[in-house]
């Protein structure tokens, strides 16, 4: 399956990401996690993208488009992979869109996780996340660790994201808004979009986006 999931920061798509991929055996292909990546190693486009994160922009195409398709070409990528953070604005969906195409492939669907914009900026204000292992995220509040700053599941350091201040989160919803919410009437024209209310459990919206992808009865 070749899914792209979409939703405001904070959605938690990093979040049901993680359970799907291993659940659908597809690799899990974070833009922003291969950004951070980057910026842990020092290399030049870690250094790049740092500034762009760090005031809630988007790294320009130039780039992000590169390393998208780079990762995408990677052999455990060819039977499926599930997009999260990629593509982020229309120019970067017509890329996807001409990069499956080159190799007469195409999407299954698009997957928006939906949530009330208060709750977002409440969720991003207390998250912290694992230096070890970015899919290991726990909340101040709502997901508290064991212990005050240690990841219950690896032992690694919690942090708060540079980009998950209050101020830079304005902006990132603002550039949510404006530039990647216009990718979902871009695909809904294709009808792949579906949409899912990610509030509750963690659970609770694990269980409705995997009743979301089951196929219709007539196999579409
Ligand atoms: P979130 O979904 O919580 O906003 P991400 O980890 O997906 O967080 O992205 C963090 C930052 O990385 C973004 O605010 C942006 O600066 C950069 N980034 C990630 N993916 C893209 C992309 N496809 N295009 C441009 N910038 C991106």
């Amino acid at each position: 399956m070749r899914i792209v999931l979409v939703g405001p920061p904070g959605a938690g798509k990093g979040t049901q990401a993680a359970f799907l991929a291993k659940n659908l055996s597809i690799p899990h292909i974070s833009t922003g996690d291969l950004f951070r990546a980057n910026i842990s190693q020092q290399t030049w486009l870690g250094k790049l993208a740092k500034s762009y994160m760090d005031a809630g922009d988007l790294v320009p195409d130039e780039v992000t488009i590169g390393m998208a398709k780079d990762r995408m070409e990677k052999p455990d990528a060819e039977n499926g992979f599930l997009l999260d953070g990629f593509p982020r604005n229309v120019s970067q969906a017509e890329a996807l869109d001409e990069m499956l195409r080159s190799e007469s492939m195409k999407l299954d669907a698009v997957l928006d996780l939906e949530v009330p914009e208060e709750e977002v900026v409440k969720r991003i204000a207390g998250r912290r996340i694992c230096r070890k292992d970015s899919s290991h995220v726990f909340h101040l509040t709502y997901s508290k660790p064991k212990k005050e700053g240690v990841c219950d599941a690896c032992g690694g350091e919690l942090y708060q994201r540079d980009d998950d201040s209050e101020a830079t989160v304005r902006t990132r919803l603002e550039v949510y808004h404006t530039q990647t919410e216009p990718i979902t009437d871009y695909y809904k024209a294709h009808g792949l979009v579906v949409t899912v209310a990610a509030v509750g459990t963690v659970e609770d919206v694990t269980t409705c986006v995997m009743e979301a992808l089951k196929p219709d009865e007539d196999g579409k």
